[in-house]
């Protein structure tokens, strides 16, 4: 089912015949977007009236499993979308369709794309066949090239961030390393590896700091500083609550949690 009501109307725009070919697509959550745009190509391609979980056509099944041949995904290779991916999916897509109705590619990432394979892709573009479409998915389409992003049609498809309910494991981690951080001291950034041995998701570390986040902002010093654990100053206490709502922030942004680990301890022990 298709959850952004943007990309809703792409489906009503396509029944219409109205719909463009190339799509650049801003998105707070490229995975519920990715799995929406994989629901307007079943729309597009199914061979039958499309419905909800359409298991009647194989069509549908093949792009559920991934393995429609007319339909591309491209993923950065690395830190950069390069410039053979570019011309190999131009390749696969020189011919018609096979067995589908059109060519399709997504492409993850869209700001990924350096100067070689964006002008690869602008050929691509330019070249339009009435039976290709193109996906392009980003986080913040004002960090894609200009040139991509002046010949797509941008559409913005926002999703309500669901949060999952927090472990208990997760508590009792954020717990434990309170207590290192406050009681045990000194052991600088050294435990640090406990947590990340724990190979925790990214998801998962953000509930892990809001847990801390929400006791130092609320019951530290009447819940804890009985359980051995000192008093802090109300200006120790903000400092606090200000570091770990910045690594609320990173974590959102970066995938290095050994860095931002080792910034959270370093910057408790700076003075304030
Ligand atoms: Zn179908």
């Amino acid at each position: 089912m298709i959850k952004n009501e943007n990309v809703l109307g792409l489906v009503k725009k396509f029944n219409e015949n109205k719909m463009s070919h190339v799509f650049l697509m801003e998105t707070n959550d490229k995975t519920a977007l990715l799995s929406d745009i994989l629901e307007l190509c079943k729309v597009m391609n199914c061979m039958e009236t499309f419905q909800n979980d359409c298991n009647h056509c194989n069509l549908c099944h093949l792009i559920d499993t991934e393995t429609l041949p007319s339909l591309k995904i491209i993923v950065p290779d690395g830190q950069v979308i390069k410039k053979e991916q570019m011309e190999e999916l131009k390749n696969a897509f020189a011919y018609k369709p096979y067995i589908a109705k059109f060519n399709i590619y997504i492409i993850e990432d869209a700001e990924k794309f350096n100067r070689e394979s964006a002008n690869t892709m602008l050929k691509f573009i330019e070249e339009p066949e009435q039976d290709l479409y193109g996906f392009l998915i980003t986080n913040n389409k004002e960090n894609v090239i200009e040139t991509i992003k002046s010949r797509c049609e941008i559409v913005k498809a926002i999703y309500s961030i669901q949060e999952k309910p927090i472990s208990e494991k997760i508590v009792a981690l954020a717990n434990q390393y309170l207590y290192q951080l406050e009681v045990e001291k000194g052991l600088s950034i050294v435990y640090n590896k406990g947590i990340l041995d724990e190979n925790l998701e990214k998801e998962e570390l953000i509930q892990f700091f809001k847990v801390l986040l929400d006791i130092y902002s609320n019951d530290f010093n009447k819940n804890y500083a009985n359980k051995g654990f000192p008093k802090l100053t109300e200006r120790e206490l903000l400092k606090r609550i200000g570091l770990t709502n910045e690594m609320i922030e990173r974590l959102n942004y970066n995938v290095n949690i050994n860095l931002v680990l080792d910034s959270f301890v370093l910057g408790l022990e700076e003075e304030v």
